[in-house]
């Protein structure tokens, strides 16, 4: 899985005139950049075949087993994203793929995915703003396509893109890596994703999100990165896999900073984006905690834990604290998950599983009957417990 971390980006397509009349701007100063025309189509025979190639990807991942169809959840993020390309609405259709590595592409043809791990690290809605801007830069300025002229053997490359047509119906992981394989088809040069970061600024600045919040979501990927290289006792890499197709994060956290101070005009408001993202995020993020912990990531999950407390849902992220203890098993970690476990049950907020990951780890320190009662409680809590027959056979 170490080449999904990457955030893969896409974007392909082709014209040339500047299109102001989506209420999109360039914040880059000097000459404006073209942008491609609202409603474009593929003008000649490699494009063309580059999108009739996308749009069967397209197809697959409509029918992929990993795409969330939450109609709540898709909505917003489609309205999210029409929000900031304004005219280009109609060109982009958005995806979110449950998978909780930290990622967001937009294809030639317009497909855009978000994936779950990414709207798990997202703390605001204006740093979810950040990505799609910066997705929207690369689809409007046509980096994919201009990368895919530069690249040497089309036919190599018009190959792997037939891939996803022979996985239909495979499994998921097949899935997903073909969707990665996609869209590593495309990394962008530094340059291309200066521009994006610029594009998405602008962007950012322009609908009143705080622009700092572009720069702030790199910086948390970076804690994150050195929590996680800490926890297993090894120095952060100068560069790790997660940002190969990127700029240096450390580098363009400081750029997007700098740029953020830049464009901040004095005496207007800024936010970071209304209550709705918390409420529409709320009934996901259990599931979406629950795949970032079975990545066995200990000082990244914990990090990622900490970052979200100040949300307000403690029971949940108590439990969630537990089970990253108890997945690790080192040394002392059982008794450290059954204190996060009692933590967290102090508050109501906490999942009825926090009972049972409580009762098998006293069982398991020989706690028997105090194990037990818990079972019996998340028994209680559980009546349709689909685990029940087995926790039932613990109990006797
Ligand atoms: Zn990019």
């Amino acid at each position: 899985m170490r080449q999904s971390r990457r955030h893969f980006l896409t974007g392909l397509c082709g014209c040339g005139v500047l299109c102001g009349s989506g209420g999109l701007a360039w914040a880059g100063g000097g000459s404006l950049p073209s942008l491609l025309a609202p409603a474009y189509r593929p003008s000649d025979s490699d494009e063309r075949g580059l999108w009739m190639q996308m749009e069967k990807a397209e197809q697959d991942l409509r029918n992929s087993n990993l795409r969330i169809h939450d109609p709540a959840l898709n909505k917003y993020l489609t309205d999210l994203t029409c929000e900031i390309v304004g005219n280009y609405c109609p060109d982009v259709r958005v995806y979110v793929v449950r998978t909780p590595y930290f990622n967001a592409s937009m294809a030639p043809n317009g497909m855009m995915q978000i994936w779950s791990g990414l709207l798990l690290r997202c703390r605001n809605e204006a740093q979810l703003a950040a990505v799609i801007g910066h997705e929207a830069g690369h689809f409007l300025r046509q980096h994919g396509l201009q990368q895919f002229r530069s690249i040497k053997s089309k036919t190599a490359l018009m190959n792997v893109l037939a891939l996803p047509l022979a996985v239909v119906g495979g499994s998921a992981a097949v899935q997903l890596g073909q969707l990665a394989m996609i869209a590593t088809m495309f990394s962008y040069s530094r340059e291309h994703e200066r521009e994006a970061d610029q594009f998405g600024l602008q962007l950012l600045e322009e609908r009143g999100y705080q622009p700092s919040e572009a720069s702030a979501i790199w910086r948390q990927l970076v804690a994150e990165r050195d929590a996680s290289f800490a926890a297993r006792g090894k120095k952060t890499p100068s560069e790790p896999l997660i940002f190969a197709t990127h700029p240096q994060s450390a580098e363009r956290m400081e750029t997007l900073a700098a740029a953020a101070a830049g464009i901040t005009k004095p005496g207007r408001q800024y936010s970071a984006g209304p209550d709705r993202f918390a409420a529409v995020m709320k009934p996901h993020r259990g599931a979406f905690l629950e795949d970032q912990v079975k990545l066995n990531d200990f000082g990244g999950t914990l990090y990622l834990i900490d970052s979200l407390k100040d949300d307000g849902w403690p029971g949940e992220l108590g439990y969630y604290r537990g089970e990253v203890y108890r997945r690790r098993g080192d040394p002392g970690d059982l008794q450290q998950a059954i204190s996060h476990y009692r933590t967290a049950l102090a508050f109501p907020d906490a999942p009825a599983v926090t009972h049972r990951s409580l009762g098998y780890a006293l069982i398991k320190t020989g706690d028997k009957e105090a194990g037990r009662q818990a079972l019996r409680q998340y028994l209680a809590l559980t009546p349709d417990a689909t685990d029940r027959a087995m926790v039932e056979f613990s109990l006797q």
